[in-house]
């Protein structure tokens, strides 16, 4: 085969990826028992450019994308229902609680925001179609578009949590206890662990972020997924609570709107300019993938990418 030569960026993330791929800190999250299977030593970066160039470095394994779903079935809510219908069930204050944690906005009677597992739930079955099944299908077609090809689900992981998310179905009926959600609270959960069980690469969360930092339009394939006014939305609740108890510091160190999962992903887009993608199961104490956070603050550092930093 043809040797392939790296280019600088691809030179860049090897860099990056050397160096936090010698750090083994953090644990996996094994509350989901099938996430416990994860390599710990797995490591991927990639970065993807708004003129449709993806760059990689390490390792592109396939994992269960969990809660960096959440922005992105959020921006399928906000297309289908409009600013205000979602606005009246989720709010977007940032909670200092665990994402998990059994809570309602009493003041307003709303979810606390779209990051947290209340509001998450509530979010999904808000986008458009009939039938939990048809809301489901527009999930999944909307998180491929996002990522520019049909992404396939793991059943075991989506077995998995549905065995053991009995907190999720606290959550789920506090929300219905409030009327945000409908009488079908199980099924409506269900739809919830699904959306959680699609799978990814970091390529596909760096071309999902690319896609929110290009107005709503996947860089790779062209095609518009969300209008371009729902993406500022997205990117607000991104900033304050992507991160868990997080966000604040990463947003001081990083200054890219992101959002991570228990399964190690993050998806973080700079806009106007382009899309990170990261992925390594080894978690710190704040849930957020060890060298995720890392290999994210040295390109932030060495491209120079604080949202906040005066061009
Ligand atoms: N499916 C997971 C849950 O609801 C997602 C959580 C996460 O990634 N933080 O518990």
């Amino acid at each position: 085969a043809p040797s392939r030569t790296r280019g600088p960026i691809e030179t860049l993330l090897d860099e990056v990826w050397r160096e936090v791929s010698a750090n083994d800190e953090g644990t996996i999250a094994t509350y989901i028992p099938e996430l416990a299977k994860a390599d710990p030593a797995t490591c991927g970066i990639s970065l993807a450019t708004l003129d449709g160039q993806v760059y990689d470095a390490g390792v592109l394994v396939p994992f269960t994308i969990q809660s960096v779903s959440k922005p992105y079935v959020y921006a399928l809510a906000l297309a289908d229902r409009g600013q205000e219908a979602v606005l009246e069930k989720v709010g977007v204050e940032p909670t200092g609680d665990p994402f998990n944690s059994i809570s309602l906005d009493d003041r307003s009677s709303r979810a606390f925001n779209p990051m947290v597992n209340a509001g998450a739930i509530v979010t999904s079955t808000l986008v458009s179609g009939q039938t939990r099944a048809e809301q489901f299908e527009r999930i999944h077609s909307g998180l491929s578009a996002f990522a520019g090809h049909e992404l396939a689900i793991d059943e075991d992981v989506f077995h998995s949590e549905r065995t053991t998310g009995d907190r999720n179905r606290a959550i789920a009926y506090l929300m219905r206890s409030a009327g945000l959600l409908d009488e079908d609270v199980d099924e409506q959960v269900e739809g919830y662990f699904r959306q959680c069980a699609v799978l990814v690469t970091a390529r596909d969360l760096a071309v999902m972020a690319a896609t929110l930092a290009n107005s709503g339009i996947n860089p790779v394939t062209g095609e518009q997924v969300v209008p371009r006014d729902v993406v500022a939305s997205v990117l607000t609740v991104m900033a304050t609570c992507g991160m868990y108890d997080y966000a604040g510091e990463w947003l001081y160190r990083v200054g890219i709107p992101a959002k991570s999962g228990v399964s190690g992903g993050v998806s973080a887009a700079l806009p106007g300019q382009l899309g990170l993608g990261l992925h390594s199961p080894l978690l710190d104490s704040n849930g957020n993938s060890v060298r995720g956070v890392v290999a994210a603050e040295l390109l932030s550092k060495r491209l120079g990418m604080h949202l906040l930093l005066p061009s």
